[in-house]
């Protein structure tokens, strides 16, 4: 807003004032947003199993009013369109609704008790990313939304979306799945916006980045098959353990001596590694899964090559047989420069200039990176650990003591609010 321009005073005054009724209402729904964050986290649900929690958030939305409520979208997902009482873009809010196979070690009379079976195993049910906290303020950001529809300047996607953690093997769904099953389409945004509660900021804090942002995600097997024999006669076989051990140490090479990581960092990682069952048999096979993290495209191709290369060929200079298969998960989380240009301001506006923090890249990932490659998108992270301690020592996401201090909840929805209705009046400034 520019107030040395009359000819856009007008604009000035209207915005402000519904600035101020946004913060009203959101001071006024904050104890809701806390019962229902409770109330979420206290009755957690694995990817494509959000049944109760997507019910809530249906009924909800219903409630408010919205002009259409779209049930069973990717499985479970909710996609509900407010439209504003007057003429004016789309922008689509994301928050997703899974929790993770995590037991709970938190002790708070809400924790979650839950447990269930993930993947055929019996397993604790948590809340661990905090995604518990993303439902609840984006039912508090349609509740604010919704009732300043009269000054609405165009309308506003609210996407609740299931399976952001995988869905179980052998299932499809999340973001990708939501969009094929058309959740960016009438009308398409031309903006979406979505945020993490993260234990890495105090709460009070907003955390941003342009550019690259959170890393791609992709899982690789590789199976070692050697020829079984007796450990006291390794030489009647081949051996897949010690050819496994060395494809290991190559494949750390890749980042170590082949990539230019001061281009953009990345990451290679072997996290499971099985094979044989007694000390005295070489087996027939090896099998290790990892994952890679990148934060350029074309590294991310040029690693999965690498990948490959250097297993099999360790694997054939050792007579053994090599699989590898590289699944490619999430595409890097790309916020768009402008509209990161554009909205800084507002953010910065919610939260106090001196609380929005420029953080370094994070190495996790996000399907909120596949909303990105169809629209232009901005993810930022809200602060979410007590401000008495010190972030470096709060456990982080998806620990089992991973803590929402709730006191930090409010300024995400402030932030959504706000930086809708700052997209919809001034679109144009994005160019
Ligand atoms: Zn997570
Ligand atoms: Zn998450």
């Amino acid at each position: 807003m520019n107030s040395n321009n009359p000819s856009r005073g007008a604009c000035a005054t209207a915005p402000s004032s519904l600035a101020a009724t946004i913060d009203a209402a959101v001071a006024q729904i904050e104890p809701a947003l806390i019962a229902w964050r409770r109330d979420l986290h206290e009755h957690p649900e694995l990817g494509n199993r959000e049944f109760r929690t997507s019910g809530i958030v249906a009924k909800h939305l219903a409630e408010l009013g919205l002009d259409e409520v779209r049930t069973g979208v990717a499985h479970t997902g909710v996609v509900g369109l407010l439209k504003g009482a007057l003429p004016g873009p789309v922008v689509a809010l994301r928050a997703d609704m899974d929790a993770l196979p995590v037991e709970e070690r938190v002790d708070l009379p809400f924790a979650s008790k839950v447990r269930t079976q993930w993947n055929g195993e019996d397993v604790g049910v948590m809340h661990a990313c905090g995604h518990d906290a993303h439902v609840a303020i984006l039912m508090a950001v349609a509740s604010v939304l919704a009732a300043a529809r009269s000054r609405l300047q165009g309308s506003v996607k609210f996407i609740f979306q299931p399976a952001e953690e995988l869905p179980p093997e052998g299932e499809e769904g999340g973001a990708k799945l939501m969009i094929e099953q058309g959740a960016l389409e009438n009308p398409v945004p031309d903006a979406i916006f979505g945020l993490h509660v993260t234990s890495r900021l105090p709460a009070g804090t907003i955390g941003y980045r342009s550019g690259p942002t959170m890393a791609s995600a992709d899982r690789f097997r590789i199976n070692v098959v050697g020829r079984q024999t007796h450990g006291a006669m390794p030489w009647f076989g081949v051996d897949p353990i010690v050819t496994a051990a060395q494809v290991v140490l190559g494949l750390q090479t890749i980042v170590s001596r082949q990539v230019d990581i001061a281009q953009e960092p990345a990451v290679v990682t072997i996290g499971a590694i099985k094979g044989g069952n007694r000390e005295n048999i070489i087996p027939d096979s090896v099998e290790m899964r990892g994952t890679i993290r990148t934060f350029d495209e074309g590294m991310r191709d040029d690693i999965h090559e690498r990948v490959k290369g250097t297993a099999e060929a360790i694997a054939k200079a050792a007579r053994a047989g090599c699989e590898v298969c590289i699944r490619k998960d999430y595409p890097v989380t790309v916020n768009d420069a402008q509209l990161t240009e554009a909205m800084l301001p507002t953010l910065e506006r919610v939260a106090g200039a001196a609380n929005v923090k420029l953080v370094p890249k994070v190495t996790g990932s996000e399907d909120f990176s596949f909303f990105q490659h169809v629209v232009p998108g901005l993810f930022f992270f809200v602060g979410v650990t007590p401000v008495a301690q010190d972030p470096r020592t709060a456990a982080p996401n998806h620990s089992p003591l991973f803590f929402v201090d709730e006191g930090g909840l409010a300024l995400g929805v402030r932030a959504l609010a706000h930086a809708t209705c700052d997209f919809l009046e001034a679109p144009r400034s994005l160019g």
